[in-house]
């Protein structure tokens, strides 16, 4: 069995942009326009020399009615419950927003196993939203800017020894 890694947080925060970058395929759509059906979706990754199993949880970019919340929450813990660990992922340029604290609960409550990343922290723009997300209790988090490659090897470093 391979270790799963499931990339999970709010919509936009950069978790496909990430996901594709691991995976080396565009398997999972980028782009910044809701509406458009997402869903779980499954990759195998590279990161240096570790591989591993990589879960996007998409479907949230789904604006559409009250029922978002819920289906944002399925999805999550249904990714969650599939992955050994997660990565939570935060824009360090929005800083942390309440529905950040939605996908916090999330991982509080299923025990999961979680490495924090403030994501879209190259340059300077990233450091008030970094001290944010070291805010929310769970660990240090990682600086990474998913779409220039930056703080790849940091998060090969916390993986590797769950691997
Ligand atoms: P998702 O909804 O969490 O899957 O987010 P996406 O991967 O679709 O990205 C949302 C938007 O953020 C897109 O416009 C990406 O190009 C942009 N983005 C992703 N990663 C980064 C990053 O590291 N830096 C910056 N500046 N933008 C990013
Ligand atoms: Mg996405």
């Amino acid at each position: 069995m391979s270790f799963t890694l499931a990339i999970v947080g709010r919509p936009n925060v950069g978790k496909s942009t990430l996901f594709n970058r691991l995976v080396g395929k565009r398997l999972a759509l980028v782009d910044d326009q809701p509406g458009v059906t997402r869903d779980l979706r499954e990759g195998d990754a590279r990161l240096g020399d570790l591989r591993f199993t990589v879960i996007d949880t998409a479907g949230l970019e789904e604006a559409t009615d009250e029922s978002l919340q819920g289906r944002m929450r399925r999805l999550t813990e249904r990714a969650v419950e599939m992955a050994d660990a997660c990565l939570f992922v935060v824009d360090a340029r929005s800083g942390v927003l309440p529905a950040d604290e939605v996908f916090a609960d999330i991982l509080r409550k299923k025990s999961a196993r979680v490495i924090l990343a403030a994501n879209k922290a190259e340059g300077r723009a990233g450091e008030s939203g970094l001290l944010e997300a070291y805010a929310l209790g769970l660990g240090e988090p990682l600086r990474l800017s998913a779409e220039h490659g930056e703080g790849m090897g940091e998060l090969a470093a916390e993986l590797r020894p769950l691997i």
